[in-house]
């Protein structure tokens, strides 16, 4: 299996590497092909807001289907949309949310599109899109990482855990602030900020859970200060029981 180096007195940086490293070879490495247009990355993460992802996709399909495109969506009676996306944690904030979204859209680029944030420095896109209802910086961020290659990192409630247990941020660290804090710790590429992000994301999901992250098959238990506290350092043997590679159900 692939091995740490890097002692428990890493700095945060040297965790943050690693970690990428070892997850590389844990989940496979990801290309930065954008897997959605702009558009539908802005609205979908929009409606995955404490949603799952097959519930997300669910209303995003009957929302199209119901009104045809984004201008039938501004124009559908709100109630109507919220009953489209009900498949949603708060379809009836998200409804107004969605159509103001598109109103201001549709209002600043004469169309629904997002294209120009190719060429906006990183700064006015951020500051352009979280201005929007509802968008909050990792909404912003995963935006114009994924479909723009811009070097920023989005942070969610499983990365922001993952990176606190390992100890590449401090327990008093925000996940807001940690989008500046762990941006720091990483080079300013987008395929590099695109991995760490899925595969962290994906390591809070099914290994390092909330309650009772499940140790023993997580590749990261070398150089984790949570670990540390909770079992010791970790010995060859544990090490070595490690899984290779990720064993279960499909990720996106
Ligand atoms: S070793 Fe445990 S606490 Fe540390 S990152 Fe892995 S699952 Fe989370």
């Amino acid at each position: 299996m692939p091995t740490s180096s890097v002692t428990y007195t890493a700095t945060p940086a040297e965790k943050a590497w690693q970690d990428h490293l070892l997850l590389n070879d844990f989940y496979g490495l990801l290309d930065a092909t954008p897997r959605r247009t702009p558009m539908r990355e802005l609205i979908s993460t929009v409606l995955s807001h404490r949603t799952t992802h097959r519930d997300e996709e669910l209303a995003y399909d009957r929302m199209l289907e119901t009104f045809s495109d984004w201008e039938g969506v501004l124009q559908a009676p709100t109630a109507e949309l919220a009953h489209a996306i009900r498949t949603t944690r708060w379809p009836d904030t998200q409804a107004p949310r969605i159509q103001e979204i598109l109103r201001r859209i549709k209002a600043e680029q004469g169309a629904f599109t997002l294209d120009f944030l190719a060429d906006w420095p990183v700064e006015q896109g951020l500051a352009w899109l979280t201005d929007m209802p509802g968008i909050g910086l990792k909404t912003a961020s995963l935006v114009l990482l994924f479909n723009f290659q811009k070097p920023v990192l989005p942070v969610d409630t499983h990365v922001h855990r993952v990176a606190q247990r390992v100890g590449m941020i401090g327990p008093k660290v925000s996940t807001e602030k940690a989008h500046h804090v762990l941006l720091e710790l990483l080079p300013k590429e987008a395929d590099v900020l695109l991995n760490f992000h899925k595969h962290n994301y994906w390591l809070g999901q099914h290994i390092c859970f909330f309650a009772k992250p499940d140790c023993p098959r997580c590749p990261l238990k070398g150089f984790c200060n949570y670990y540390l506290e909770h079992y010791g350092p970790a010995d060859a043997a544990a090490l070595a029981a490690t899984p290779l590679q990720w064993q279960g159900e499909k990720l996106h």
